[in-house]
């Protein structure tokens, strides 16, 4: 098999899932948006990506995603940041990412917002938030999302998108998920455009889509296990 005929296999089970998760939950199809997480692999396979018609891709890390995206630049693609972000990394980050997931500090809206409107570019951005306790995996404490809402909303340059998490480790990710999506509509009452939500792997992804997650962000099942990225 060509790895083009691996990716279209993998891309028509992930669509077959995400389908049937929308139809149990309800929803339609197009209320989802499948984000192609392409992260450890090159840029070969964004390009077979796009060949099959995916229009999102994700990275998580900026020393690889920006000669991704550079490389990748004609294809016209939507690039989402989905990883925790260092302010030393933002005016990188903010030439090539059209949405950036991961925003869980004032201090980095400040800096995303100065660099966007330095660049001239318009930027949505989500709220990260932690549904657990473990400071490793990043995220806004849910007390502190109202308030980094009204910031973000303010900011020069900015779009409040919505609200993003990871799943926690060892609990029933559709309880996680159904916290993520009060927050979402909490978020909303302020903030009415504020629709997206970003919830779901490959682990996790109907149990996403039957709590309301609208950007779906899967690596795994679409391009395989990864190992150790290798320059
Ligand atoms: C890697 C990554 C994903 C994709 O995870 P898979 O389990 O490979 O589908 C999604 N979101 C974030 C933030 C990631 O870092």
């Amino acid at each position: 098999m060509t790895r083009e005929e691996e990716i279209a296999r993998a891309l028509a089970d992930v669509e077959q899932s995400i389908g049937a998760a929308c139809a149990s939950a309800g929803r339609g199809r197009d209320e989802v948006t499948l984000i192609a997480i392409t992260k450890t692999y090159p840029a070969s396979d964004v390009r077979i990506l796009a060949g099959l018609g995916v229009r999102d891709v994700g990275e998580n890390r900026d020393q690889e995603a920006a000669p991704k995206a550079r490389e990748t630049e004609d294809l016209g693609l939507t690039w989402h940041f989905v990883g925790q972000l260092q302010t030393n990394k933002v005016r990188s980050v903010v030439a090539y990412a059209d949405v950036i997931h991961s925003v869980d500090r004032a201090r980095l809206v400040t800096a995303i917002s100065r660099e966007a409107v330095k660049a001239g570019r318009e930027l949505t951005c989500l709220i990260q938030v932690a549904l657990d306790d473990d400071p490793e995996r990043g995220g806004a404490r849910p007390a502190d999302v109202p308030a980094l809402a009204d910031e973000l909303a303010a900011a020069p340059a900015l779009r409040l998108g919505g609200v993003m998490a990871v799943a926690p480790l060892g609990e029933d990710p559709g309880k996680a998920f159904a916290r993520l999506r009060d927050l979402s509509q909490s978020v909303r009452r302020a903030h009415p455009e504020a629709t997206m939500i970003s919830a779901g792997m490959s682990g996790d992804l109907p149990e996403a889509v039957a709590h309301g997650a609208t950007h779906v962000r899967i690596g795994t099942a679409l391009l395989g296990r990864r190992r150790p990225f290798v320059r």
